[in-house]
């Protein structure tokens, strides 16, 4: 069987969670025994989030082949526990780029390039490579923005063009919308909807299913009135109701028969009911937690929610598998000092202190982590987090008052985290720091190894400093442990400090890697490690 295609468009408003749709219908669609993978398409000319400040645009996920792409992949992986590639994530500015230098190179000779057909061909052809790669059944892909951006264009072109290419029955648009509540009336409107739709139709592309956010159920009538205006048949009307937690989005979604439905639409013989008895089970613990830690996340992007999704999400995972509810305090790094840090710290049963970009708030960092180390508070560090952990021990334990990382003093007599030979050449900013997965080798009897059960590890990076390893043995003497160690290069990538109730920092990002039905064992034993320190 050659792939389907589903295309997801939103209208009305951003923020919809187009992304959780997406990943939920997959999810679905996997659970009874399809092959599936979604991709993401941008529509803003950056080639990539990479070099976008997390308020801008939410966390920048990390794949395992090292792409910098949007958040909403995260929640691909989470929800389907399968990698995603460099090919799941793509912009305009990488579309443009890629035609630009074809044009460049002659390929076009005589011609001129357009967005039709040139930019949209090539919209079109990364719209249909992993389909083409035989792994998948179905893949399904989110047109990011809204119906009406300008930028959305040439994508819902595309969409408009593979709707008559494709064979038929091979492809199928599901649009996403709002559908608000006025309080001041009682009512529940449709209108937004409509318009919307008609905005999808004028560029040619026909919605089949119309998912409906809503914080109050639709009722028959409604439905019917959005089927018979939208042009879509009346049991394709999907109402998707504000749930009590995304993981749940996928079993809505199958009370409202929205897998069954597009399997019918795309002519899929498959008759089984999903099997989701692992993702049942991690919701149970989720819905029933029998304690509460308090787990404070000292950054410098606090303001913003989805700045640190996937740790966020981490928690989450992890807390359902000790049977907790892990409540995250955010901590502006900016605002902590020696003088007040006990003050905001104190009452937490874990302190993780966060990664991040540039100079600001890494003192507040290296205060935090100097108060859990001194007071027994589970700590952990995730790559800058780590690397400001390597900085405080060597000021306060080592006694290099001086000692920082080059990111914040270039001139530091002590560069205990510097940049690596090869970043120092770099000029260019975008896609060129240490990304993606690397081998990790576990001190046998560390820590770090107990927590693995495994000696070889694979974790995800995206940094430009690194443990500065001439100092590696200054380290070692005074007792801190480094723990892993990358197989290839020798880089330090965990440090530990062993006769702390729990002391742990990784150089690389174990957040990417966590998914509710296979929590990441470092969030795992942090929560447990949490658990313990609140019963002490
Ligand atoms: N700014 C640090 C570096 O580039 C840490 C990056 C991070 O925390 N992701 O090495």
């Amino acid at each position: 069987m050659s792939a389907k295609f589903v295309f997801i468009t939103g209208g009305v408003v951003s923020s919809l969670g187009k992304g959780i749709i997406a990943a939920s219908l997959a999810k679905l669609l996997q659970a009874r025994g399809l092959r599936v993978t979604i991709q993401k398409f941008d529509p803003y000319i950056n080639i990539d989030p990479g070099t976008l400040n997390p308020y801008e645009h939410g966390e920048c996920f990390v794949t395992d082949d090292g792409a910098e792409t949007d958040l909403d992949l995260g929640h691909y992986e989470r929800f389907l526990g399968v990698p995603t590639s460099q090919a799941n994530n793509v912009t305009t500015g990488r579309v443009y780029y890629t035609v630009i230098k074809r044009e460049r190179e002659g390929a076009y000779l005589g011609k001129t390039v357009q967005i039709v057909p040139h930019i949209t061909d090539e919209i079109k052809r990364r719209m249909l490579l992993l389909g083409q790669s035989g792994d998948y059944d179905v893949v399904l892909t989110e047109i990011g923005g809204t119906v009406g951006d300008m930028e959305s264009q040439p994508f819902l072109e595309a969409v408009r063009q593979l709707q008559w290419e494709l064979p038929e029955g091979d492809c199928m648009c599901i649009h996403l919308t709002l559908v608000p509540y006025l309080s001041a009336a009682k009512e529940i409107k449709t209108k937004p909807t409509q318009h919307s739709v008609q905005m999808l139709q004028h560029s040619g592309v026909m919605p089949d299913v119309i998912v409906c956010r809503t914080e109050h159920p639709l009722g028959e009538n409604l439905r019917r009135k959005i089927a018979l205006f939208c042009n879509v048949k009346p049991g394709h009307v999907i109402e998707s109701i504000d749930a009590w937690s995304i993981y749940q989005v996928p079993l809505n979604m199958h009370a409202e028969h929205l897998d069954e439905l597009v399997v019918r639409q795309l002519g899929i013989e498959n008759f089984n009911a999903p099997d989701l008895t692992r993702w049942k089970a991690f919701l149970e613990n989720l819905r029933n937690p029998k304690s509460t830690v308090n787990i404070g996340l000292v950054g410098k992007y606090v303001a913003l929610q989805d700045a640190y999704k996937s740790i966020q999400e981490s928690f989450v995972h992890a807390g359902a598998a000790c049977g907790c509810k892990v409540k995250v305090h955010l901590f502006l790094s900016d605002d902590i000092t020696a003088e007040n840090v006990a003050g905001k710290l104190a009452d937490m049963d874990g302190v993780l202190v966060a990664p991040g970009f540039g100079e600001r708030g890494l003192e507040g960092k290296i205060h935090a982590v100097r108060y859990v180390r001194e007071n027994g508070i589970p700590f952990l560090g995730i790559c800058l987090g780590m690397q400001m952990c390597v900085v405080e021990y060597a000021r306060n334990v080592l006694g290099w008052a001086d000692a920082s990382s080059t990111e914040l003093n270039p001139n530091t007599p002590h560069p205990v985290i510097d940049l690596m030979e090869e970043q120092k050449k770099t000029t260019v900013k975008g896609g060129t720091m240490r990304l993606g997965a690397y081998e990790c080798k576990l001190k046998k009897g560390s820590l770090a190894h107990h927590i693995y059960g495994a000696e070889l590890i694979r974790e995800r990076h995206r940094h430009r400093y690194e443990f500065n390893e001439k100092y590696a043995e200054d380290f070692a003497k005074g007792g801190l442990v480094a723990s892993g160690i990358n197989p290839s290069t020798g880089l330090v990538e965990i440090v530990e400090l062993p006769g702390h109730p729990f002391f742990i920092a990784s150089q690389f990002h174990p957040e990417y890697k966590s998914t509710p039905e296979n929590p990441h064992p470092l969030f795992k034993a942090f929560i447990q490690a949490a658990k313990e320190n609140q019963k002490a």
